[in-house]
């Protein structure tokens, strides 16, 4: 499947680099602005298989020998570059301007996506400035940011700033007729968990506390934060890593449901039981935030996997959480 076609929404920007390469008038260095988890990165990576695409009508068909490479990171010449702690370094910006010295290695074009740019620092984000200015040509750079007030200014004005909007993925989710899951991969990984519906009705409980976190985000003080997190340690804080898995999840699936309800397409909420509750959070909350709520549940679920305790977890979640809805 080509690979633009797997990104939801975004019409426009798709459209504008697909025309750009039949024009040949790509810039060399783009700033991609835009929420958390909307789509911004995964539209660079698309963008980079495009110009190494071996397919002349299809780019990026997502199944020749060079798209298939990028999906896996396996790419020597499209690189993905993120901070190593909370800044992106020196050494980094370093090994950037040693590759550019020669020509793309193995495709027809070199890319940098550089997530969270705004992390460069001063330091780093000065060694690029003449780069982004002027790459020697094959080269291009993605600067990827939800904070770009944050990003040096010398930076900016050197890239051709795309914005990314959650406007363009509700059209795209109201446009579908079935308002499928392809926007939610996270869902197919535990899918099995969620077609079996009398699976989800065992674990009641832990489906109840995943909307009363939410709600807990939404309304702080309801609750207080204190009953809720003893909540949480009563109803999965003995369950093991499974229990707590179940629970990160349930959030990612209400989450969901709000968005499916923010659309208008109410029949495809899954916990329907919870329409009520999802309608009132609906009201409060807007689809990006939503995106941002998803980003910080999947952070928290991630800690599992380092063997952060579900009760250690739970209380940081819920402050990143309100401080996110404020
Ligand atoms: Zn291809």
């Amino acid at each position: 499947m080509n690979l633009f076609d797997q990104i939801t929404g975004h019409r426009q920007i798709k459209n504008f680099f697909s025309n750009a390469l039949q024009k040949e008038r790509l810039f060399s260095s783009y700033l991609f602005t835009g929420p958390e988890g909307i789509g911004k990165k995964k539209t660079a990576v698309a963008i980079a298989a495009m110009l190494n695409c071996e397919s002349t009508e299809n780019a990026p068909c997502g199944t020749c020998r060079s798209c298939l490479k990028i999906q896996e990171g396996a790419h020597v010449d499209v690189n993905i570059i993120a901070a190593e702690k909370d800044e992106i370094l020196a050494e980094q910006a370093d090994n950037i301007l040693d590759a550019i010295r020669f020509a793309p290695f193995e495709g027809k074009a070199r890319v940098f996506v550089i997530d969270n740019a705004h992390q460069l620092n001063p330091t780093s984000g000065n060694m690029l400035l003449k780069t982004l200015e002027e790459p020697p040509s094959g080269n291009y750079f993605f600067l990827i940011t939800s904070k770009p007030d944050s990003l040096l200014s010398t930076i900016r004005s050197r890239c051709q700033e795309v914005s990314f909007s959650s406007a363009g993925i509700l059209e795209a989710l109201k446009e579908d007729p079935d308002f499928d899951d392809s926007y939610y991969p996270w869902l197919k990984s535990g899918g099995g968990f969620v077609e079996d519906r009398d699976a989800l009705s065992a674990f009641t409980g832990i489906r109840r506390l995943a909307l009363q976190f939410l709600q807990e985000m939404v309304h702080p003080g309801q609750k207080s934060g204190l009953e809720i997190e003893d909540k949480v340690d009563e109803t999965v804080g003995n369950g093991g890593k499974e229990d707590a898995r179940i629970f990160f999840f349930q959030m990612e699936i209400i989450l969901r449901d709000i968005l499916a309800v923010i659309s208008g397409k109410e029949n495809a909420v899954i916990n329907r039981d919870m329409t009520p509750e999802l309608k009132r959070l609906a009201q409060k909350i807007t689809p990006e935030a939503v995106f941002q709520l998803n980003r910080l549940v999947r952070k928290g679920a991630s800690g599992l996997s380092y063997g952060i305790k579900i009760q250690h977890l739970a209380p940081v979640l819920l402050a990143e959480g309100v401080k996110a809805m404020r």
